[in-house]
């Protein structure tokens, strides 16, 4: 993410980036989740089974997401948390594509599509967000010994 000025773990200031510039910045397979509202195949991303503990963050724009705490091992194939790790981390947008109902969840930084929610989670929400691992950044937790 070197060449990524936007990329910071510790802003949360909305950005207004057009997506030509985001062309320009981001890998080509980030970009289609991203900025097109793709998907990456199930049981194909390098985070569906992590358990290992630690913070993921917009692969985009370094947003802090999720914490591992939240992580549950779901049978879909994406990496599913039960909820983000403040309310306006991530924002939601009804989705009709597809010919479907349900509910895009984007970076509440960088407006980027994640994933989507579903209400078949486990408590205590009993929400899953299925989420791209592709547009995820995970930093293990440092452990002091
Ligand atoms: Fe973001």
């Amino acid at each position: 993410m070197s060449n990524n000025p936007y990329y910071n773990r510790n802003e949360v200031t909305h950005l207004n980036v057009s997506n030509a510039e985001w062309k320009k910045i981001l890998p080509a397979d980030v970009y289609k989740i991203a900025r097109e509202r793709g998907t990456e195949w199930a049981f194909s991303g390098k985070y569906w089974r992590t358990e290992t503990h630690g913070d993921y963050y917009c692969a985009v724009c370094g947003n802090h997401l999720f914490k591992s705490d939240a992580k549950f091992m779901s049978s879909c194939g994406w990496p599913s948390f039960f909820e983000s790790i403040r309310k306006d981390s991530v924002r939601y947008i009804p989705d009709h594509t597809h010919g479907m109902t349900r509910v895009e969840v984007v970076c509440g930084r960088c407006d980027s599509h994640l994933g989507h929610i579903f209400d078949d989670g486990p408590a205590p929400t009993h929400q899953r967000f299925c989420m791209n691992s592709l547009v995820l950044d995970f930093e293990p937790e440092t452990t002091t010994a």
